[in-house]
């Protein structure tokens, strides 16, 4: 899925939040948390090896950018990044950037986050929602270059 994806000619903004030479910054479909971003190299691969250092480097900086973009746009105290892409048809690299939000429920910190993904229909963010929020943080991460 991820791969065809990439293919599209012009995603909506939930799908390309942010690109760059080797990225696609999406916001996660299935969540019911707002601001789960999932960050997808543009080629396929299934591990973090197999891209070249460049981006690496890229990574790097748009974990960062993110992150202050997502304290600004939905207001986290923080952020998890999580790698695994071992679910069944989503084996494709994605490195999960997710909001740690101030009044995060216990039982759902730590790796216990994953709980807000895999929502139902009823429960997940909207496609509005999810367009509105992937905009603002473009607007916030090209502010802070
Ligand atoms: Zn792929």
């Amino acid at each position: 899925m991820s791969c065809r994806d990439n293919a599209a000619d012009s995603p909506p903004d939930r799908e390309a939040a942010v690109r760059t030479a080797h990225w696609r910054v999406a916001h996660a479909f299935d969540s019911a948390l707002p601001g789960w971003l999932v960050i997808l190299p543009l080629v396929h691969v299934t591990a973090l090896d197999e891209l070249p250092a460049e981006a690496h480097a890229e990574l790097g900086g748009l974990l960062g950018s993110l992150s202050q973009a997502l304290r600004e746009v939905v207001g986290c105290a923080k952020t998890y990044i999580m790698q695994f892409s071992e679910a069944e048809g989503f084996h494709h690299l994605h490195v999960h950037l997710v909001p740690r939000m101030p009044d995060q429920p216990d039982h759902l910190r730590g790796p216990r986050i994953f709980g807000y993904l895999g929502a139902s229909e009823a429960d997940r963010v909207g496609e509005g929602e999810r367009d509105r929020i992937a905009i603002a943080l473009r607007a916030a991460v090209a502010s802070s270059r």
